[in-house]
């Protein structure tokens, strides 16, 4: 049960700096004197491996939703991959989207559709939770993992030090790039999955919610687009279903289990492939 109340929202001023401070570090692209290709090259880099390998691939199919199975070592380094996107601590991560699932676009989902796409983009998470700690409740199977703890606790630190280290590389234009644009960038891709993928494009199953189907999206998400497929099936690891839903991340656990790095590769029931290795 949740104690959520009815009190007006408080604004969460922490989240509402530092979302402020890597927007206008971001900014700092636009100064001719900070343009390198290595820069972008950077940027472009760990977009994928933030967004794609981390965030698509690891924290939401495979700890998640448990879509399939890797050893432990290798769900650890994309989790780690994940965290580098700081988008808050991991276990927190995994239990909002969690609760979005089980109440989705509804009074109780962190993140309602019903409340604009602003809202769902990114007013949601400017607001202090009423529940912080029910958030937990969700998260049973990570809460006393001490790699998750460590993760979740120091998501900042460990951006810091990834900074530090494009800045010992190449200096303060890799520092804007390949930390402050690409996170803005990958900020913006999660979150259109919780705006525009509750609002534009098409349905191909009645999930009982407003998720969409939207091939933008699934393009600068690797795959997270098809997600009114995702809230109909939550428990695939394939979210793009028609042959031409193209989903980079379902190619990445392919070649995963082609390589004998992924089993249990669960997909819906009228899927026949490979599935429950
Ligand atoms: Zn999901
Ligand atoms: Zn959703």
């Amino acid at each position: 049960m949740t104690t959520a109340t009815v009190n007006k929202p408080e604004l969460d001023w922490p989240v509402v700096i530092y979302l402020i401070i890597i927007h206008i570090g971001a900014l700092f692209v636009l100064l001719p004197s900070n343009f390198t290709w290595w820069g972008v090259g950077t940027a472009v880099f760990l977009h994928w491996v933030t967004g794609g390998l981390g965030i698509t691939l690891g924290f939401h199919r495979l700890i998640t939703h448990r879509s399939f199975q890797t050893p432990k070592w290798l769900e650890y380094f994309f989790a780690f991959c994940g965290t580098l996107a700081c988008q808050g601590g991991i276990i927190d991560w995994v239990g909002l989207h969690r609760q979005h699932h089980q109440f989705s676009d509804q009074s109780l989902d962190p993140h309602d559709s019903n409340r604009g796409f602003w809202w769902s983009h990114i007013g949601w998470m400017c607001f202090k939770s009423p529940d912080p700690e029910g958030i937990r409740r969700y998260t049973r199977d990570l809460n006393d993992d001490p790699v998750y703890q460590f993760l979740d606790s120091y998501f900042i630190p460990i951006q810091v030090v990834l900074g530090i280290v494009l800045f010992l590389l190449g200096g303060w234009p890799l520092v804007v790039w390949g930390v402050f644009l690409r996170l803005v960038l990958v900020f913006h891709c999660t979150w259109l999955v919780n705006s525009a993928t509750h609002m534009f494009g098409y349905k191909s199953h009645e999930s009982g919610d407003r998720s969409t189907n939207c091939w933008w999206v699934a393009l600068l998400t690797y795959g997270e687009g098809w997600h009114n497929n995702h809230h109909a099936y939550q428990y695939s690891a394939r979210h793009g279903l028609a042959w031409w839903e193209v989903d980079m991340t379902w190619m990445t656990i392919q070649l995963l289990q082609f390589l004998g790095l992924a089993s249990k590769v669960r997909l819906p029931n009228f899927m026949t492939a490979d599935s429950e290795a």
